[in-house]
């Protein structure tokens, strides 16, 4: 996906939130003035405003440096107060001030009142010495070029989400050359260089080594693959796993932080017992610090060096990116030093792989032998928090960061060793591939998403797919995918297949939103409308821009994302330009069982008419009445009577209304026994033989997905 692309979604997702956190349901009107830093320096996110905001250039409110709205305002309200005779302020006070300010920082860094601190990363000075002494006992071997002239080597390559490692071994499993460089935005060009630099090492002496079995794991495991022809992907806790075996086979708990992710292994005997992944929450990753240091000022390195200095490191707690972002801001305040925070951070770091991730408050389940692995564990600062946290010695491998490359080289070798066979890898031979590779954009017709694929053809002839949200049509995998049989699909067309034309000219055209309460009871409403004399227009199926569409009037950023989407089916109908919206105030649902104990809808459901009557107000600003009568499901007598009395509003007679009633009954208890039948037939031992045998014909395991799906996926 191009970088355009990405950016362009990323203003998209800015200019939403922001109007649905701020304008709560408020329509901005003209003129409208963007202000601030980001407004004024990004055009782009100023045509996206305008855009979503539905206005035009002219709309928009021209002034000089919109970026220093606050400051020029806070100049001209001196200056008002100067016309009336009252001096704000000399510049030679505001300089004394602001040197008092300082001093008072200064005074404060040495006696931090009331701030909570916790204790140093060292006792003193001789222990932290001992410490830095012993800290990267465990070194991998290495060999030199001249050594393994003419031999086998073995290629392990980790390609993550920001970085690019790269490990050779000999058989030996020493290590000949390691590589570890920021992706740049292109994986496949970092590999490349790195490639380039084997290249000439080997072209360095005579009789050289050869590749004889790759592997690749990670992020970008199926591009390179497809690129390099590596011989095998590999999962990347197996990678790390077999890499901390290399280094300390009675490793009981590996903790792998990278730049934005975090890896927990636990093993037991010498097999992996249970995995822990985090990739949502960045809060306890490198880039986490990496952050807070260029925020400081310092580099990485430099930042972390500097923590270990700390008499009393700031406790920062356990929150998210934004949260520390603000207590750090305020700890400078306060006069905390760059070494106190520093090291406040490092012990946020592993508390938050702790307490949050790992959720463990008994650190005993980590067993005697803690193998850190990662790039964040280069700060020592992180290393020994984990240690003073755990209370125990932790083995902190000299290649902590390349230890996912490394595992792949060694499980290339495993494999080698088991079966010696010719390598496919051609990464070597390639190292121009990044030009010759042929880019071509396509669209997927496979369903009504239509996403935007980019097709890569490599040199060699294989094919890489991005930006496909599924492997139905594309497919990396290399396998071919059989479509399995699909509840949600057979319920949506029982629920929504159906007539919507009445018999005759229509008394008028009613538009009812496929969302929340009448989404599941479309049955029942379609019938009864349709039945007594109207066409129904049921609003189209849910998508991201249906979500668009009505962001400007959701009221609450915490409501549910199906009340959300509903703003959007409702301007839906509204653009259609329906006679009336239909949306009834259901509080009491149809038991669906008949001892069911509630059926009680939440107060969103039953409640969301009357929201959406004051703030999109489809009759006072759109003319379309929305008809939102209150109505009970839970008991048929009063069902009835609510819905006789609503069409009697609309000068349906009763006769014909009892009727349509009746129908209307009859279609939602076909529909409901129709969806049992199926999912009984689905989960019948003949029908699930039949998948199974698909599958094996393809090689592929069968996947049954069980979920509860929200009322308005559709
Ligand atoms: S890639 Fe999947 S989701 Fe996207 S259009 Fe094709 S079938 Fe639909």
């Amino acid at each position: 996906i191009s970088h355009a692309d990405i950016l362009a979604s990323v203003f998209n997702a800015v200019v939403l939130q922001t109007l649905a956190t701020l304008s709560r349901g408020r329509t901005p009107s003209r003129q409208v003035l963007f202000c601030g830093g980001p407004l004024t320096f990004l055009p782009s996110l100023r045509r996206k405003f305008i855009e979503v905001l539905k206005i035009s250039k002219e709309d928009v409110a021209s002034i000089d440096h919109p970026e220093l709205i606050s400051a020029t305002g806070a100049a001209l309200a001196a200056l008002v107060s100067a016309d009336e005779g009252r001096c704000v302020m000399r510049l030679s006070e505001l300089r004394a001030r602001l040197e008092a300010s300082d001093a008072a920082v200064t005074a404060s860094v040495s006696s931090p009142a009331g701030q909570t601190r916790l204790a140093p990363l060292f006792d003193d000075d001789t222990q932290r010495a001992e410490w830095e002494r012993t800290r990267v006992q465990s070194r991998v071997k290495r060999v030199t070029i001249a050594e393994v002239r003419g031999k086998p080597l073995f290629l392990g390559i980790d390609s993550g989400s920001t970085t690019t490692k790269i490990c050779l071994v000999d058989e030996a499993g020493r290590l000949l050359f390691n590589s570890y460089q920021h992706n740049r935005g292109n994986a496949l060009q970092t590999a490349c260089d790195a490639l380039a630099e084997v290249s000439r090492l080997f072209d360095s002496v005579d009789n050289p080594p050869y590749i004889a079995r790759s592997a690749v794991t990670g992020y970008g495991e199926d591009l390179l693959r497809a690129a390099f022809g590596c011989d095998e992907g590999v999962v990347e806790t197996l990678a790390h796993f077999r890499a901390a075996q290399a280094f300390e086979p009675r490793t009981s708990f590996i903790l792998d932080i990278g730049g934005q992710d975090m890896k927990a292994i636990f093993i037991d005997h010498g097999k992996i017992r249970s995995i822990e992944i985090n990739e949502a929450c960045s809060s306890g990753c490198g880039t986490f610090i990496e952050l807070f240091a260029n925020t400081t000022g310092y580099g990485v390195a430099d930042f972390a060096q500097k923590a270990l200095d700390s008499d009393a490191p700031c406790d920062l707690g356990t929150r998210c990116t934004v949260f520390m972002n603000s207590k750090v801001k305020q700890a400078l305040r306060e006069g905390a030093g760059v070494r106190d925070i520093s090291a406040g951070l490092a012990y946020s770091v592993i508390k938050n792989a702790m307490h949050k991730v790992l959720k463990v408050t008994d650190t005993s389940v980590f067993g005697e032998y803690i193998l850190l692995q990662g790039g964040t564990f280069r700060n020592p600062a992180v290393h020994r928090a984990l240690e003073n946290i755990t209370g125990r010695r932790a083995i902190c491998p000299d290649i902590a960061e390349l230890m996912g490359a490394y595992g792949a080289a060694l499980l290339a070798r495993d494999g080698w060793l088991a079966q010696q066979s010719n390598s496919s890898f051609s990464g070597l031979q390639n190292l121009d591939i990044v030009e010759k590779t042929r880019k071509q954009m396509i669209r997927c017709k496979g369903c009504e998403n239509q996403c935007s694929i980019t097709r890569l053809t490599f040199p060699n002839g294989s094919k890489f797919y991005t930006g496909n949200r599924c492997e139905k049509i594309f497919s990396n995998s290399g396998k071919g995918t059989v479509k399995g049989s699909s509840m949600p699909e057979i319920k949506y067309r029982l629920l929504f297949d159906r007539p919507m034309e009445p018999q005759g000219q229509p008394r008028a055209v009613i538009g009812i939103p496929r969302a929340l309460n009448t989404y599941e009871n479309f049955p029942f409403w379609c019938t009864l409308l349709v039945e007594s004399g109207f066409r129904v227009h049921l609003s189209a199926p849910s998508r991201v821009g249906m979500y668009e569409k009505g962001v400007g009037t959701i009221t609450s950023e915490n409501i549910c994302f199906p009340a959300k989407l509903t703003h959007g089916h409702i301007y839906d109908l509204i653009e259609a330009r329906v006679d009336r919206i239909f949306f009834p105030m259901i509080t009491y649902e149809n038991p669906e069982f008949a001892d069911a104990d509630g059926v009680f809808n939440c107060p969103v459901v039953g409640g969301y008419p009357e929201l959406i009557r004051s703030t999109i107000d489809p009759e006072g600003k759109h003319g379309i009445p929305l008809d939102k009568p209150p109505i009970t499901m839970r008991d048929t007598g009063l069902l009835r009577k609510g819905c006789e009395a609503y069409l009697g509003a609309l000068g349906v007679d009763q006769k014909t209304a009892r009727r349509a009633f009746e129908r209307a009954v009859a279609a939602q208890r076909e529909y409901k026994q129709a969806v049992r039948r199926e999912g009984a037939e689905m989960i019948q031992p003949n029908h699930v033989h039949v998948v199974k045998q698909r599958a094996k014909a393809i090689d592929a395991p069968a996947i049954s997905a069980l979920a509860k799906s929200l009322p308005v996926v559709d």
